[in-house]
């Protein structure tokens, strides 16, 4: 656990946010400003600050991400309609948060790059 890592916090069960899923390796949660009809972060439970910081010793839960971003798609009926599963590592591609999560986002025809310059709602 990192001092003031609001997702650290979320993990702990600290801020109230309602969890998705959980299990000894990740943690899902809804994001606080959706960028699609669904958008949900799949987290490590270890703080780790990006794709930077990883090594061949995050392998378990890096493949658990994998498998319950598959499991939450089908929970959240997205599986045929296409999701999209990304993270964001520094400056810039806009990393504003330095635990590293991955964005499931879906349920609209999301744009070729990601979401920011277009997509879902707005431009
Ligand atoms: P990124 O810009 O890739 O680092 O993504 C960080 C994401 O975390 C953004 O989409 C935020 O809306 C989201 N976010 C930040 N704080 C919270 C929070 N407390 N609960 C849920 N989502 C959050």
């Amino acid at each position: 656990m990192e001092n003031n890592c609001i997702f650290c916090k979320i993990v702990a069960g600290q801020t109230g946010t309602e969890l998705v899923y959980q299990d000894e390796q990740v943690t899902v949660f809804h994001d606080r400003e959706p960028a699609a009809p669904v958008h949900l972060l799949i987290v490590p439970n270890r703080h780790v600050t990006s794709l930077n910081e990883i090594s061949a010793t995050d392998r378990d839960w890096l493949v658990q991400v994998m498998l319950v971003a598959g499991q939450i798609a089908r929970q959240m009926n997205v599986h045929e309609s296409g999701f999209r599963l990304l993270t964001n590592t520094g400056a810039d591609a806009g990393q504003s948060v330095y635990h590293l999560h991955f964005h499931l986002l879906g349920g609209t025809q999301l744009n070729r790059l990601g979401w920011r310059g277009g997509g879902w709602p707005g431009n």
